[in-house]
């Protein structure tokens, strides 16, 4: 498989009154084209901050001060090799050296975003229905808009406002149909007559699945999905899970899952990544990171979830505090130190960089660094039992 995105160095700021907030740091992953990668940590961790960095979602007083996002697309680089030829690499595109309308351009057609949240996603005086065909409306004009023509800034929003604003007119048959025809991939049954349903007469499970409908309507490379579940009771956690995985099979796209819940990176994810304080700690395959795990953060997230095969099970807290990230209040060393039952003086010289255990295997611990076996499996009881 290839890789579609490349991260490297990624570093999310928040300008806050109470000074710096680094709530991502120098952050490094690749994703492959048509996995489903995870981020799993706890809340806090930067997690979300991570999906709306690469969403270009991130608002003031916000803002990514590092870093480079790349992702492979080439239709994309021929069109942007001109105006921002250190931008492009083959057929990658830094996203993060593009103009913001090229990054809007992309918004829905390469990268759509789902939340936990579906309500915040639909206006409540608009049928399903419609509001999805007009999703549908808008990545057909923004795909037959070049993305961009010299001199000439295309623009989402007014697009977005006169769709929004003249619905009925703007919206054609065919995006009606095509609206349709994605309630009935999402699983929604009698698609047609939910169509003309208001989202209150949804059920969360129901506004989910209309949502990744709605995420759908451009047929982006990558999904976001950021704690797609948690919201909902578990039999319909489930029902939402296989579906995101039927999709991504039919359908071959990316799938970038953000959850607290290890259970659900379990189930669904090829590849992940553990943030702890705004950093990946420890990456690898799944395989790596259950059964072969170097951090003491990752082994302390394994210890407290009660049960894997659970989906509804929620992380037991690790004793003791996430630090602050408040750049004031962050020294050079590693930001597990406090919670660490294996810390030594070592751990609080220097941060620990990332050092690889294999392929893709890696760990931001001074234990990677020393003998593999050794670091392995803590003694009984060193993470409490929790809650
Ligand atoms: Fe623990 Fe040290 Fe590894 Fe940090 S670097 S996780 S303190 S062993
Ligand atoms: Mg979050």
């Amino acid at each position: 498989s290839e890789d579609l995105l490349r991260i490297t160095g990624l570093s999310t700021r928040f300008f806050t009154d109470e000074g710096q907030v680094n709530a991502v740091s120098d952050l490094d992953a690749t994703v492959e084209r048509g996995e489903v990668f995870g981020i799993v940590g706890e809340s806090g961790s930067g997690k979300s901050v991570t999906a709306l960095s690469i969403m270009d979602l991130v608002e003031s007083p916000g803002e990514i001060t590092a870093g480079s996002i790349e992702y492979r697309n080439a239709d994309l680089a021929a069109d942007v090799r001109e105006d921002h030829p250190e931008a492009v690499d083959g057929e990658f595109v830094d996203l993060l050296g593009v103009t913001s309308s090229v990054r809007r351009s992309l918004r829905g057609t390469a990268f759509s975003m789902i939340f936990q949240d579906p309500e915040s996603s639909f206006n409540p005086t608009l049928t399903i229905g419609e509001q999805i065909a007009e999703a549908v409306e808008v990545q057909r004009r923004a795909s037959a808009t070049p993305r961009l023509s010299r001199g000439v800034e295309y623009s989402f929003a007014s697009l977005m406002a006169s769709t929004v604003l003249g619905s009925k007119k703007f919206v054609t048959a065919e995006s009606r149909e095509r609206a349709i025809e994605l309630l009935e991939l999402v699983g929604i049954p009698d698609p047609v007559k939910r169509a003309e349903e208001y989202p209150h007469e949804y059920s969360g499970g129901m506004l989910q699945r209309a949502m990744i409908a709605q995420a759908l309507a451009g047929e982006p490379d990558v999904l976001v999905a950021d704690e797609p579940t948690t919201a909902l009771d578990v039999t319909i956690q489930a029902q939402i899970l296989d579906l995101l995985a039927d999709l991504q099979e039919e359908t071959g796209m990316t799938i970038l899952l953000i959850t607290h819940n290890l259970g659900v990176i379990a189930r669904m994810c090829d590849r992940v990544g553990v943030m702890y304080a705004g950093e990946i700690v420890e990456r690898g395959t799944l395989a790596d990171v259950f059964d072969d795990h170097v951090h003491p953060y990752t082994e302390g997230l394994l210890g407290s979830v009660p049960d894997l095969e659970r989906v509804g099970d929620r992380l037991r807290p690790i004793p003791g505090n996430v630090p602050s990230l408040l750049d004031d209040e962050m020294d050079d060393r590693c930001y597990f130190a406090d919670r660490c039952p294996k810390a030594m003086d070592a751990c609080l010289d220097h941060p620990p960089s990332y050092d690889a255990r294999g392929e893709e295997h890696a760990a931001r611990c001074v234990l990677a660094e020393m003998d593999y076996d050794e670091s392995r499996a803590l003694p009984e009881g060193y993470f409490g039992e929790g809650e």
